[in-house]
Protein backbone atom coordinates (compact mmCIF):
# COMPACT_ATOMS: atom_id res chain seq x y z
CA UNK A 1 0.00 0.00 0.00
CA UNK A 2 2.96 2.29 0.94
CA UNK A 3 5.63 0.06 -1.05
CA UNK A 4 6.64 3.83 -3.33
CA UNK A 5 6.04 6.11 -0.45
CA UNK A 6 8.25 9.46 -0.89
CA UNK A 7 8.60 12.15 2.03
CA UNK A 8 9.80 15.67 1.36
CA UNK A 9 10.09 16.98 4.56
CA UNK A 10 9.03 20.54 4.57
CA UNK A 11 9.97 21.98 7.96
CA UNK A 12 12.73 24.36 6.43
CA UNK A 13 9.84 26.20 4.21
CA UNK A 14 6.58 25.94 5.77
CA UNK A 15 7.62 24.58 9.00
CA UNK A 16 9.56 28.02 9.55
CA UNK A 17 6.22 29.97 8.68
CA UNK A 18 5.54 28.80 12.05
CA UNK A 19 4.08 32.27 13.63
CA UNK A 20 7.26 33.46 15.57
CA UNK A 21 9.91 31.17 14.02
CA UNK A 22 13.23 32.27 12.31
CA UNK A 23 15.75 29.32 11.68
CA UNK A 24 19.44 31.11 10.98
CA UNK A 25 21.46 29.70 7.82
CA UNK A 26 23.42 27.49 10.37
CA UNK A 27 20.90 26.12 11.49
CA UNK A 28 19.16 25.07 8.93
CA UNK A 29 22.13 23.53 8.00
CA UNK A 30 22.11 21.19 11.14
CA UNK A 31 18.66 20.54 10.40
CA UNK A 32 19.08 19.37 6.68
CA UNK A 33 21.74 17.23 7.61
CA UNK A 34 19.74 15.49 10.19
CA UNK A 35 16.37 15.18 7.81
CA UNK A 36 19.42 13.70 5.19
CA UNK A 37 20.57 11.10 7.75
CA UNK A 38 16.62 10.47 8.77
CA UNK A 39 16.42 9.08 5.21
CA UNK A 40 13.59 12.04 3.44
CA UNK A 41 13.65 12.13 0.13
CA UNK A 42 13.23 15.63 -0.50
CA UNK A 43 13.85 18.69 1.51
CA UNK A 44 12.16 21.72 0.75
CA UNK A 45 14.92 23.95 2.08
CA UNK A 46 13.10 27.45 2.30
CA UNK A 47 11.71 29.53 -0.41
CA UNK A 48 14.85 30.92 -2.52
CA UNK A 49 13.03 34.52 -3.33
CA UNK A 50 12.44 35.55 0.37
CA UNK A 51 15.67 37.35 1.23
CA UNK A 52 19.42 36.99 0.71
CA UNK A 53 19.53 35.33 3.95
CA UNK A 54 17.16 32.33 2.90
CA UNK A 55 19.59 32.14 -0.39
CA UNK A 56 22.38 32.22 2.20
CA UNK A 57 20.82 29.33 3.52
CA UNK A 58 19.64 27.01 0.98
CA UNK A 59 22.73 27.43 -1.43
CA UNK A 60 24.52 26.19 2.29
CA UNK A 61 22.69 22.96 2.02
CA UNK A 62 23.05 22.76 -1.80
CA UNK A 63 26.55 22.41 -1.31
CA UNK A 64 26.63 19.89 1.23
CA UNK A 65 25.54 17.29 -1.35
CA UNK A 66 23.30 15.52 0.47
CA UNK A 67 21.36 12.31 -0.76
CA UNK A 68 17.78 14.15 -0.64
CA UNK A 69 17.09 15.83 -3.23
CA UNK A 70 17.03 19.68 -2.16
CA UNK A 71 13.82 22.05 -3.20
CA UNK A 72 13.23 25.46 -3.16
CA UNK A 73 9.65 26.90 -3.15
CA UNK A 74 8.64 29.38 -5.77
CA UNK A 75 5.58 30.94 -7.47
CA UNK A 76 4.74 30.98 -10.73
CA UNK A 77 6.94 34.11 -11.75
CA UNK A 78 9.94 34.34 -13.37
CA UNK A 79 12.56 36.05 -10.64
CA UNK A 80 11.30 33.38 -8.36
CA UNK A 81 12.32 30.39 -10.18
CA UNK A 82 15.82 32.19 -11.24
CA UNK A 83 16.50 32.89 -7.61
CA UNK A 84 15.95 28.96 -6.64
CA UNK A 85 18.22 28.07 -9.72
CA UNK A 86 21.07 30.93 -8.20
CA UNK A 87 21.01 28.75 -4.92
CA UNK A 88 21.52 25.34 -7.13
CA UNK A 89 18.41 23.31 -5.96
CA UNK A 90 17.53 20.45 -7.72
CA UNK A 91 14.10 21.03 -7.42
CA UNK A 92 11.56 23.66 -7.34
CA UNK A 93 7.96 23.48 -5.35
CA UNK A 94 5.97 25.58 -7.93
CA UNK A 95 2.71 26.94 -6.01
CA UNK A 96 -0.04 27.98 -8.05
CA UNK A 97 -3.19 29.22 -6.92
CA UNK A 98 -6.23 27.13 -8.18
CA UNK A 99 -9.45 27.99 -6.09
CA UNK A 100 -11.98 30.89 -7.58
CA UNK A 101 -11.52 32.04 -4.32
CA UNK A 102 -7.61 32.90 -4.11
CA UNK A 103 -7.60 33.73 -7.61
CA UNK A 104 -10.00 36.05 -7.36
CA UNK A 105 -9.23 37.48 -4.55
CA UNK A 106 -5.71 36.99 -3.63
CA UNK A 107 -4.43 37.50 -7.34
CA UNK A 108 -7.16 39.34 -8.95
CA UNK A 109 -6.69 37.50 -11.78
CA UNK A 110 -8.86 34.57 -14.31
CA UNK A 111 -8.11 30.83 -14.29
CA UNK A 112 -6.95 31.61 -17.93
CA UNK A 113 -4.34 33.72 -16.98
CA UNK A 114 -3.31 31.83 -13.79
CA UNK A 115 -3.24 28.20 -15.92
CA UNK A 116 -1.21 30.30 -18.72
CA UNK A 117 1.46 31.77 -15.97
CA UNK A 118 1.43 27.80 -14.23
CA UNK A 119 2.37 26.61 -17.56
CA UNK A 120 5.16 29.36 -18.54
CA UNK A 121 6.82 28.92 -15.58
CA UNK A 122 7.22 25.15 -16.14
CA UNK A 123 8.97 25.31 -19.15
CA UNK A 124 10.77 28.22 -17.86
CA UNK A 125 12.29 25.93 -15.11
CA UNK A 126 12.53 22.39 -17.35
CA UNK A 127 14.62 24.47 -19.39
CA UNK A 128 17.04 25.28 -17.03
CA UNK A 129 17.13 22.02 -15.83
CA UNK A 130 15.21 21.45 -12.77
CA UNK A 131 12.63 19.33 -11.41
CA UNK A 132 9.12 20.57 -11.14
CA UNK A 133 6.27 19.82 -8.97
CA UNK A 134 3.93 21.50 -9.89
CA UNK A 135 1.67 22.69 -6.87
CA UNK A 136 -1.98 24.08 -6.12
CA UNK A 137 -2.72 26.13 -3.43
CA UNK A 138 -6.11 25.93 -1.66
CA UNK A 139 -6.66 22.90 -3.85
CA UNK A 140 -9.24 21.01 -2.00
CA UNK A 141 -11.75 24.19 -2.71
CA UNK A 142 -11.08 24.16 -6.48
CA UNK A 143 -13.21 21.70 -8.54
CA UNK A 144 -10.84 18.41 -9.32
CA UNK A 145 -12.03 19.42 -13.25
CA UNK A 146 -10.46 22.43 -12.83
CA UNK A 147 -7.08 21.04 -11.12
CA UNK A 148 -7.33 17.81 -13.68
CA UNK A 149 -7.01 20.38 -16.61
CA UNK A 150 -4.66 22.80 -14.88
CA UNK A 151 -2.38 19.55 -14.14
CA UNK A 152 -2.76 18.00 -17.26
CA UNK A 153 -1.53 21.48 -19.42
CA UNK A 154 1.32 21.59 -17.18
CA UNK A 155 2.65 18.11 -17.57
CA UNK A 156 2.52 18.60 -21.04
CA UNK A 157 4.96 21.43 -20.15
CA UNK A 158 7.32 19.07 -18.40
CA UNK A 159 5.86 18.93 -15.02
CA UNK A 160 7.44 16.02 -13.25
CA UNK A 161 5.33 15.58 -9.83
CA UNK A 162 1.79 17.48 -9.10
CA UNK A 163 1.12 18.09 -5.37
CA UNK A 164 -2.52 19.51 -4.02
CA UNK A 165 -2.85 21.27 -1.27
CA UNK A 166 -5.33 21.25 1.33
CA UNK A 167 -3.68 24.59 2.44
CA UNK A 168 -6.42 25.50 5.56
CA UNK A 169 -6.98 21.82 6.68
CA UNK A 170 -10.67 21.59 5.11
CA UNK A 171 -10.32 17.71 4.10
CA UNK A 172 -11.93 14.69 5.99
CA UNK A 173 -9.91 11.00 5.48
CA UNK A 174 -12.98 10.23 3.64
CA UNK A 175 -12.82 13.13 1.55
CA UNK A 176 -9.63 12.72 1.03
CA UNK A 177 -9.70 9.63 0.05
CA UNK A 178 -12.01 10.33 -3.01
CA UNK A 179 -10.48 13.40 -3.72
CA UNK A 180 -6.88 12.19 -4.29
CA UNK A 181 -8.09 9.10 -5.78
CA UNK A 182 -9.88 11.57 -8.67
CA UNK A 183 -6.35 13.13 -9.33
CA UNK A 184 -3.93 9.86 -8.78
CA UNK A 185 -6.28 9.27 -12.58
CA UNK A 186 -3.81 11.25 -14.26
CA UNK A 187 -0.95 8.31 -13.35
CA UNK A 188 1.74 11.01 -12.18
CA UNK A 189 3.69 11.50 -9.19
CA UNK A 190 1.41 12.87 -6.94
CA UNK A 191 1.76 15.13 -3.71
CA UNK A 192 -0.12 15.36 -0.78
CA UNK A 193 0.51 18.49 1.80
CA UNK A 194 -2.12 18.80 4.48
CA UNK A 195 -2.58 21.11 7.52
CA UNK A 196 -3.90 20.60 10.68
CA UNK A 197 -6.45 22.97 11.62
CA UNK A 198 -8.33 20.31 12.69
CA UNK A 199 -6.15 17.83 14.08
CA UNK A 200 -6.53 15.65 10.81
CA UNK A 201 -3.32 16.51 8.86
CA UNK A 202 -1.82 12.88 9.41
CA UNK A 203 -5.02 10.83 9.10
CA UNK A 204 -6.18 12.71 5.63
CA UNK A 205 -2.42 12.23 4.65
CA UNK A 206 -2.82 8.14 5.41
CA UNK A 207 -5.95 8.27 3.22
CA UNK A 208 -4.49 10.46 0.53
CA UNK A 209 -2.10 8.09 0.09
CA UNK A 210 -4.00 4.96 0.48
CA UNK A 211 -6.00 6.47 -2.76
CA UNK A 212 -3.04 6.90 -4.53
CA UNK A 213 -0.66 9.37 -3.89
CA UNK A 214 2.83 8.71 -4.04
CA UNK A 215 4.29 11.47 -1.78
CA UNK A 216 3.31 13.07 1.31
CA UNK A 217 4.50 16.67 2.88
CA UNK A 218 5.08 16.40 6.30
CA UNK A 219 7.16 18.42 8.85
CA UNK A 220 9.29 17.80 12.11
CA UNK A 221 7.08 17.95 15.21
CA UNK A 222 4.19 19.03 12.62
CA UNK A 223 5.53 22.40 12.62
CA UNK A 224 4.33 24.51 10.02
CA UNK A 225 1.74 27.69 9.46
CA UNK A 226 -1.45 28.03 11.95
CA UNK A 227 -1.95 24.23 13.53
CA UNK A 228 0.91 23.02 11.26
CA UNK A 229 1.48 20.35 8.79
CA UNK A 230 1.63 16.78 9.16
CA UNK A 231 3.62 15.37 11.55
CA UNK A 232 6.27 13.15 9.75
CA UNK A 233 6.87 10.74 12.73
CA UNK A 234 3.20 10.72 13.35
CA UNK A 235 3.05 9.54 9.95
CA UNK A 236 5.79 7.19 9.04
CA UNK A 237 5.37 5.41 12.63
CA UNK A 238 1.28 4.66 11.68
CA UNK A 239 2.72 3.53 8.59
CA UNK A 240 5.20 1.35 10.25
CA UNK A 241 3.19 0.20 13.73
CA UNK A 242 -0.67 0.14 12.30
CA UNK A 243 0.01 -0.53 8.96
CA UNK A 244 2.60 -2.61 9.45
CA UNK A 245 4.55 -1.89 6.48
CA UNK A 246 7.87 -0.85 6.82
CA UNK A 247 9.35 2.29 5.14
CA UNK A 248 12.72 3.82 4.45
CA UNK A 249 12.85 6.43 7.02
CA UNK A 250 15.30 5.41 9.91
CA UNK A 251 12.96 5.81 12.70
CA UNK A 252 15.32 5.66 15.79
CA UNK A 253 16.38 9.08 14.45
CA UNK A 254 12.75 10.82 15.58
CA UNK A 255 13.15 11.79 18.64
CA UNK A 256 17.05 13.20 18.28
CA UNK A 257 15.37 15.13 15.49
CA UNK A 258 12.28 16.02 16.93
CA UNK A 259 14.74 17.54 20.07
CA UNK A 260 16.93 19.42 17.52
CA UNK A 261 14.19 21.27 15.58
CA UNK A 262 12.24 22.27 19.16
CA UNK A 263 15.47 23.73 20.08
CA UNK A 264 16.43 25.28 17.18
CA UNK A 265 12.64 26.61 16.18
CA UNK A 266 12.02 27.68 19.89
CA UNK A 267 8.34 26.02 19.39
CA UNK A 268 8.16 23.67 22.99
CA UNK A 269 6.37 20.38 22.17
CA UNK A 270 3.26 19.83 24.28
CA UNK A 271 4.38 17.07 26.64
CA UNK A 272 1.48 14.79 25.28
CA UNK A 273 2.66 15.40 21.98
CA UNK A 274 2.20 11.86 20.26
CA UNK A 275 5.27 9.47 19.27
CA UNK A 276 8.30 12.14 20.37
CA UNK A 277 6.43 14.18 23.36
CA UNK A 278 8.12 13.88 27.21
CA UNK A 279 5.41 11.57 27.96
CA UNK A 280 4.64 9.81 24.93
CA UNK A 281 6.42 6.91 26.61
CA UNK A 282 5.92 8.08 30.43
CA UNK A 283 3.68 5.84 33.20
CA UNK A 284 2.73 7.32 36.44
CA UNK A 285 -0.45 5.23 37.38
CA UNK A 286 0.31 2.02 39.36
CA UNK A 287 -1.29 -0.09 37.44
CA UNK A 288 0.07 0.88 34.37
CA UNK A 289 3.18 1.02 35.53
CA UNK A 290 2.86 -2.38 37.20
CA UNK A 291 1.68 -3.36 33.31
CA UNK A 292 4.31 -2.55 31.90
CA UNK A 293 7.17 -3.88 34.41
CA UNK A 294 5.60 -6.55 33.40
CA UNK A 295 5.43 -6.38 29.86
CA UNK A 296 5.33 -3.47 28.07
CA UNK A 297 2.92 -4.45 25.75
CA UNK A 298 0.11 -3.74 28.06
CA UNK A 299 0.52 -0.33 28.08
CA UNK A 300 2.93 0.67 24.98
CA UNK A 301 1.84 0.48 20.99
CA UNK A 302 5.51 0.19 19.92
CA UNK A 303 9.07 -0.18 21.68
CA UNK A 304 10.24 4.02 22.63
CA UNK A 305 13.67 2.27 21.11
CA UNK A 306 11.90 2.17 17.86
CA UNK A 307 11.57 6.16 17.45
CA UNK A 308 14.91 6.77 20.18
CA UNK A 309 12.86 7.65 22.93
CA UNK A 310 13.02 6.50 25.94
CA UNK A 311 10.17 5.05 28.42
CA UNK A 312 10.16 6.72 31.87
CA UNK A 313 8.32 5.99 35.09
CA UNK A 314 7.01 9.21 36.78
CA UNK A 315 6.69 8.60 40.60
CA UNK A 316 3.36 11.10 41.25
CA UNK A 317 0.41 10.69 43.59
CA UNK A 318 -0.78 7.56 41.62
CA UNK A 319 2.38 5.59 42.21
CA UNK A 320 2.78 2.41 44.00
CA UNK A 321 5.09 1.04 46.17
CA UNK A 322 6.04 -1.68 44.02
CA UNK A 323 7.18 0.16 41.43
CA UNK A 324 9.33 2.48 43.78
CA UNK A 325 10.64 -0.92 44.78
CA UNK A 326 11.59 -1.79 41.24
CA UNK A 327 12.76 1.11 40.09
CA UNK A 328 15.71 0.82 43.57
CA UNK A 329 16.23 -2.52 42.65
CA UNK A 330 17.35 -1.74 38.86
CA UNK A 331 19.66 0.51 40.11
CA UNK A 332 21.65 -2.61 42.33
CA UNK A 333 20.76 -0.80 45.55
CA UNK A 334 19.44 -2.84 48.75
CA UNK A 335 17.00 -1.13 50.87
CA UNK A 336 15.43 -2.86 53.76
CA UNK A 337 11.55 -2.54 54.14
CA UNK A 338 11.71 0.09 56.57
CA UNK A 339 14.38 2.10 54.29
CA UNK A 340 11.60 1.87 51.46
CA UNK A 341 8.69 2.57 53.57
CA UNK A 342 10.65 6.51 54.26
CA UNK A 343 11.54 6.14 50.46
CA UNK A 344 7.97 6.09 49.60
CA UNK A 345 6.73 8.52 51.80
CA UNK A 346 9.49 10.71 50.82
CA UNK A 347 7.89 10.49 47.13
CA UNK A 348 4.51 11.15 48.19
CA UNK A 349 4.82 14.22 50.03
CA UNK A 350 7.07 15.55 46.94
CA UNK A 351 3.96 14.28 44.51
CA UNK A 352 0.97 15.77 47.10
CA UNK A 353 3.28 19.20 46.64
CA UNK A 354 2.42 19.06 42.62
CA UNK A 355 6.25 17.60 42.02
CA UNK A 356 6.61 15.33 39.19
CA UNK A 357 9.85 12.99 40.59
CA UNK A 358 11.88 11.80 37.91
CA UNK A 359 13.66 8.63 37.81
CA UNK A 360 17.01 10.84 39.10
CA UNK A 361 14.75 12.12 41.75
CA UNK A 362 14.29 8.77 43.13
CA UNK A 363 18.14 7.91 42.98
CA UNK A 364 18.79 10.96 44.82
CA UNK A 365 16.05 10.75 47.53
CA UNK A 366 17.30 6.83 48.16
CA UNK A 367 20.51 7.97 48.57
CA UNK A 368 19.65 10.45 51.20
CA UNK A 369 17.60 7.96 53.09
CA UNK A 370 19.96 5.63 52.82
CA UNK A 371 23.14 8.05 54.28
CA UNK A 372 20.95 8.42 57.44
CA UNK A 373 22.08 6.75 60.61
CA UNK A 374 19.30 6.03 63.33
CA UNK A 375 22.40 6.41 65.43
CA UNK A 376 23.06 9.83 64.97
CA UNK A 377 24.03 12.37 68.16
CA UNK A 378 23.02 15.72 66.62
CA UNK A 379 19.39 15.71 65.27
CA UNK A 380 17.45 18.90 63.62
CA UNK A 381 14.03 19.62 65.44
CA UNK A 382 13.27 22.86 63.91
CA UNK A 383 15.20 25.20 62.30
CA UNK A 384 13.84 29.58 61.31
CA UNK A 385 15.45 31.59 59.02
CA UNK A 386 14.90 35.14 58.19
CA UNK A 387 15.97 37.03 54.72
CA UNK A 388 15.49 39.71 52.48
CA UNK A 389 17.24 42.15 51.22
CA UNK A 390 16.49 44.82 53.87
CA UNK A 391 17.63 42.14 56.82
CA UNK A 392 20.55 40.74 58.47
CA UNK A 393 19.87 36.61 57.67
CA UNK A 394 19.52 35.66 60.87
CA UNK A 395 18.68 31.59 61.81
CA UNK A 396 17.80 29.66 64.80
CA UNK A 397 18.18 26.19 65.26
CA UNK A 398 16.79 24.05 67.73
CA UNK A 399 18.92 20.66 67.95
CA UNK A 400 19.29 17.58 70.16
CA UNK A 401 22.66 16.56 71.00
CA UNK A 402 23.19 13.55 73.11
CA UNK A 403 19.55 13.62 73.83
CA UNK A 404 20.13 17.19 75.32
CA UNK A 405 18.07 20.02 73.55
CA UNK A 406 19.97 23.37 72.23
CA UNK A 407 18.61 26.37 70.99
CA UNK A 408 21.02 28.99 69.39
CA UNK A 409 20.56 31.43 66.60
CA UNK A 410 22.96 32.56 64.12
CA UNK A 411 23.40 35.08 61.27
CA UNK A 412 24.94 35.30 57.92
CA UNK A 413 25.46 36.40 54.84
CA UNK A 414 22.76 34.75 53.68
CA UNK A 415 19.73 32.37 55.23
CA UNK A 416 21.80 29.27 54.36
CA UNK A 417 25.19 30.94 55.94
CA UNK A 418 23.23 32.07 58.76
CA UNK A 419 21.66 28.55 59.56
CA UNK A 420 25.24 26.67 59.28
CA UNK A 421 26.43 29.43 61.88
CA UNK A 422 23.41 28.17 64.14
CA UNK A 423 24.81 25.09 64.16
CA UNK A 424 28.04 25.31 64.45
CA UNK A 425 27.48 27.03 67.83
CA UNK A 426 25.31 24.59 69.21
CA UNK A 427 28.06 22.32 68.47
CA UNK A 428 31.12 24.09 69.42
CA UNK A 429 31.92 22.60 72.82
CA UNK A 430 31.60 18.84 71.01
CA UNK A 431 33.77 19.31 68.05
CA UNK A 432 35.90 21.67 66.40
CA UNK A 433 34.51 21.59 62.71
CA UNK A 434 35.61 23.73 59.35
CA UNK A 435 33.40 23.85 56.70
CA UNK A 436 35.84 23.55 53.68
CA UNK A 437 33.24 22.98 50.47
CA UNK A 438 29.86 23.92 50.18
CA UNK A 439 28.11 22.70 46.20
CA UNK A 440 24.55 23.03 45.55
CA UNK A 441 23.33 21.14 42.28
CA UNK A 442 19.78 21.56 41.06
CA UNK A 443 18.75 17.83 40.40
CA UNK A 444 16.15 18.52 37.66
CA UNK A 445 15.33 21.51 35.92
CA UNK A 446 12.80 24.24 37.22
CA UNK A 447 12.31 26.08 40.51
CA UNK A 448 10.75 23.00 42.30
CA UNK A 449 13.92 20.97 41.49
CA UNK A 450 15.40 18.97 44.12
CA UNK A 451 18.04 20.59 45.43
CA UNK A 452 21.65 18.53 46.00
CA UNK A 453 24.02 20.02 48.74
CA UNK A 454 27.11 18.37 49.30
CA UNK A 455 29.27 20.01 51.79
CA UNK A 456 33.07 18.92 52.78
CA UNK A 457 33.92 19.10 56.58
CA UNK A 458 37.11 19.49 58.05
CA UNK A 459 38.22 18.00 61.83
CA UNK A 460 41.52 17.24 63.18
CA UNK A 461 43.04 16.95 59.56
CA UNK A 462 40.62 15.00 58.52
CA UNK A 463 38.13 15.89 55.44
CA UNK A 464 34.49 14.43 55.56
CA UNK A 465 32.13 14.49 52.85
CA UNK A 466 28.36 14.42 52.78
CA UNK A 467 25.39 15.62 51.39
CA UNK A 468 21.37 15.50 51.13
CA UNK A 469 18.66 16.00 48.64
CA UNK A 470 15.69 18.36 49.98
CA UNK A 471 13.51 20.92 47.42
CA UNK A 472 13.99 23.45 50.17
CA UNK A 473 17.67 24.41 49.68
CA UNK A 474 18.30 25.70 53.31
CA UNK A 475 17.00 22.69 54.99
CA UNK A 476 19.27 20.53 52.26
CA UNK A 477 22.11 22.68 53.15
CA UNK A 478 21.18 22.71 56.96
CA UNK A 479 21.05 18.42 56.34
CA UNK A 480 24.25 18.00 54.35
CA UNK A 481 26.10 19.68 57.36
CA UNK A 482 24.69 17.94 60.26
CA UNK A 483 24.75 14.50 58.08
CA UNK A 484 28.82 15.30 58.12
CA UNK A 485 28.73 16.43 61.91
CA UNK A 486 27.20 13.03 62.72
CA UNK A 487 29.66 11.36 60.84
CA UNK A 488 32.15 13.02 62.76
CA UNK A 489 30.70 13.00 66.11
CA UNK A 490 29.96 8.74 65.88
CA UNK A 491 33.80 8.47 64.52
CA UNK A 492 34.64 10.17 68.00
CA UNK A 493 32.35 7.85 70.35
CA UNK A 494 33.91 4.97 68.52
CA UNK A 495 37.11 5.87 69.60
MN1 LIG B 1 1.44 24.60 3.54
Amino acid sequence: MFENLRILDTTLRDGEQTPGVLITSNEKLKIALKLDELGVDVIEAGSAITSKDEQKSIKTITENNLNAEICSFARPVKIDIDTAIGCEVDSIHLVIPSSDLHIEQKLRKTRDQVEEMAVNATEYAKSHGLIVELSTEDATRTSVEDLKHLYTKCIDAGADRICACDTIGLLTPEKAYEFYGQLSELNMPLSVHCHNDFGLAVANTLAALRAGATQAHVTINGLGERAGNASCEELIMAIESLYKEETHIKTELFYETSQLVERISGVTLQTNKAIVGANAFAHESGIHADGVLKNTDTYEPMKPEKVGHRRRFILGKHVGKHVISEKIKETNTEVTDDELNRIFERVKRLSDMGKTVTDVDLQAITDDILSINPEDSLILQEYTTVSGNKVTPTASVKVNINNRERIEAGVGVGPVDAAIEAIRKSIVDTADITLEEYHVDAITGGTDALIDVLVKLKHEDKIITSRSTEPDIIMASVEAYLKGVNKILTDKKRR
